[in-house]
């Protein structure tokens, strides 16, 4: 077992590794940028290496800076968590070449999941159902023909791509060259790689993806999936599991495609194969895989009662993973929602500033990852995620109703947050019918119908904030002009707390 582990992160996730870290009685190493000296993930652990400036580039994508923190730490292993450098087959050969332990999949099978083109190709081999489509694609006349036969709508997707970037969905033929032309300048642009495939847009789609677990001795189960729908801007909200669309049958289906996925490209360790789920006919299409650890994790964690991040770390220094596929159970149901710095009635873009006031909830079957904490500043330079909020309960509706109660009871000030927008979800009825697609947010926000409700609530809550931070200002106020005029010690104005008569 290793005795020390950098971690090349931050936030809730590099958090979430410590723990996991002190659990197996491993030393933990931070890396942090200059705009995270004061943050937790520092606090956390038992010895923290500052690698430069506060843009990404220059600290936590900075794979030399990295490497030269392990080696002077004497670290024996590094976790990339998810984001950064987690999916760089770069940096895990590097990592390797330095003899140390990258903590996550080989180089090898990085790469091969790395390309959507590829990676389609490598799984149509394995018999693993995927969106119909062309890839390899050259002149305008192939994507032509291709889009004409596959029939219309069409998505054309950057090979290279990512987040959602060089994505186009194509109503009809007169907008292809356009849309081509556009998605191609934007690939080139994020990705310096301007490859782009073409496959048929299923319309009404849920993303509902299978976790994966391999060890090095070629024993590689799935722990079920997670239905991760409900997004915004192509990037997950609230996840759950089980699935409310999954029979039996097709889970167990859908996860022996995703253990042949996996195991096509010799996977080890943690990694989730993702498949686009068509309702209306019951289908389901390999759409990609992530090679690493997920957000969304929690949501497996609480319901099969596995650690994945200890067993990340134990398979990375050759231990076996014990369970075979049978012996392995879902109990209950866990949802999560991620609670971000942002303003849905804003387009949701990220809100920056000191968080005033950070109240977590607690209670059973409340779990909440998170990197922040009252005075922790919420930056531009990463992502606005505050903290991951998660429930598990016996059945789905329970679960809904106590995440209900527990977003309530999750206090932020000083940044707008998704808090409320997510109790619109949650309350609305599509979601408690299973019914909400990867579109439903962004519809039902052209509707303005979930903005309208969220506003009202927002403004609502301001309206309160607003006056209880006057009253507190006049109290203080009051206190101290008192305070400064009364000679006796002991008067009961010298307190300016809310002290009030019978108030027991
Ligand atoms: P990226 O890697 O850029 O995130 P993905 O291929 O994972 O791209 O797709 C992101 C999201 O786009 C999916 O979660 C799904 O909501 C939607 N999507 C992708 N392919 C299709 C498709 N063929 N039809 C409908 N929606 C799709």
């Amino acid at each position: 077992m290793f005795s020390k582990i950098l971690i090349a992160n931050r936030g809730e996730i590099a958090i979430r590794i410590m723990r996991a870290c002190k659990e197996l009685g491993i030393k933990t190493v931070a890396v942090y940028s200059d705009a995270d000296k004061n943050s937790l993930h520092v606090e956390h652990a038992d010895e923290a290496i500052h690698i430069g400036p506060a843009s990404p580039k220059e600290s936590y994508l900075n794979m030399d800076k990295i490497i030269e923190a392990a080696k002077q730490s004497q670290a024996d292993a590094i976790h990339p968590g998810y984001g950064f450098l987690s999916e760089n087959a770069s940096f895990a050969g590097m990592v390797a070449s330095a003899k140390l332990t990258f903590i996550g999949p080989s180089a090898d099978s990085i790469r091969a999941m790395g390309d959507k083109a590829e990676s389609k190709i490598a799984m149509k081999k394995a018999g693993v159902p995927t969106v119909p489509g062309a890839e390899g694609l050259e002149s305008f006349s192939d994507f032509e023909q291709a889009a004409q036969a596959i029939g219309y709508p069409v998505l054309v997707k950057a090979s290279a791509g990512g987040g959602g970037k060089g994505m186009r969905i194509v109503w009809e033929a007169d907008d292809l060259p356009e849309e081509i032309e556009s998605a191609r300048r934007e690939a080139i642009h994020a990705f310096g790689d301007d490859r782009l495939l073409v496959e048929k847009y299923i319309p009404n789609a849920h993303h509902i993806e299978f976790q994966v677990f391999g060890d090095q001795h070629g024993h590689l189960v799935h722990l079920f999936e997670r239905e991760c729908s409900v997004q915004r801007r192509h990037q997950k909200i609230i996840e759950e599991t089980p699935s409310p669309l999954l029979t039996r049958q097709l889970r167990n289906e859908m996860g022996e495609a995703a253990v042949r996925a996996a195991k096509a490209v010799h996977y080890t360790n943690a990694g989730t194969v993702e498949f686009i789920f068509d309702p209306t006919l019951s289908t389901y299409y390999f759409l990609e895989m992530n090679t690493r650890l997920q957000v969304e994790h929690p949501v497996t964690e609480l319901t099969t009662g596995l650690d994945l991040v200890q067993w990340q770390i134990r398979v990375a220094a050759g231990e076996h993973f014990p369970y075979q596929q049978e012996q392995l159970t879902q109990r209950g149901h866990a949802i999560e929602c991620r609670v971000y710095a942002e303003d849905p009635a804003n387009g949701f873009l990220p809100s920056t500033g000191v968080l005033l006031q950070f109240i977590e909830p607690r209670g059973p079957g409340i779990r909440v990852d998170s990197g922040f904490t009252a005075g922790s500043e919420v930056t531009h330079f990463y992502d606005p995620l505050l903290a991951k909020l998660i429930v598990h309960a016996e059945n789905r509706e329970a679960a809904i109703q106590k995440m209900q109660a527990a977003l309530k009871d999750f206090i932020v000030h000083g940044v707008v947050s998704n808090i409320d927008f997510m109790q619109a979800v949650l309350a609305h009825t599509d979601f408690a019918d299973g019914k909400v697609t990867t579109r439903w947010v962004e519809q039902n926000l052209e509707s303005r119908s979930l903005l309208l409700e969220n506003r009202q609530q927002a403004v609502g809550l301001q309206n309160l904030i607003a006056a209880a931070l006057a009253d507190l200002t006049i109290v203080n106020h009051k206190s101290e002009i008192v305070n400064r005029n009364d000679p006796d010690p002991y008067s009961p104005w010298k307190n300016p707390g809310g002290f009030r008569m019978g108030n027991s």
